[in-house]
């Protein structure tokens, strides 16, 4: 069994993003060589997320809005977490919008749905943070 590993950097210039990651998780794909096999994608930071789903701008607006009801940014004092720290929504955020993703390797390619876009779901950005990759098969 081959296995593969690749930690992916992003720095946000706002607080707030979605980016579709799939063009560099088809690059790692690529650099592993590995033709069928198993694809994790996972945040290492406990306010971001990884999720799948459409890449479509109206879409992306829905899920801020959404998320700005469930757990509003402001103000900062509704949280018990923002004791020294400013960040308690986007842990919420990251918690609803999930840590990972698994994608199935077939045939040396991402093995989507219909519409399936990989994307880093950034909740507490303008910092440098890590995108974990693992591909494991042959
Ligand atoms: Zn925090």
């Amino acid at each position: 069994m081959k296995s593969y590993r690749k930690e992916l950097w992003f720095n946000t210039p706002t607080r707030r993003a979605f980016i579709n990651i799939t063009p560099q998780i088809d690059e790692c794909l690529r650099e592993s060589g590995i033709k069928e096999g198993l694809c994790l994608v996972n945040a290492m930071h406990i306010t971001a997320s990884v999720f799948i789903n459409d890449d479509e701008s109206g879409l992306h607006q829905d899920f801020e809005k959404w998320l700005e009801k469930l757990a509003p940014e402001k103000p900062y004092s509704q949280y018990k977490h923002n004791g020294f720290e400013d960040n308690a929504d986007a842990h919420l955020k990251r918690t609803v919008m999930g840590r990972e993703v698994v994608v199935a390797v077939t045939n040396g390619k991402l093995d989507f749905g219909p519409w399936e876009q990989i994307f880093y779901g950034e909740f507490d950005g303008k910092r440098r943070k890590r995108v974990l990759v693992k591909i494991i098969g042959e």
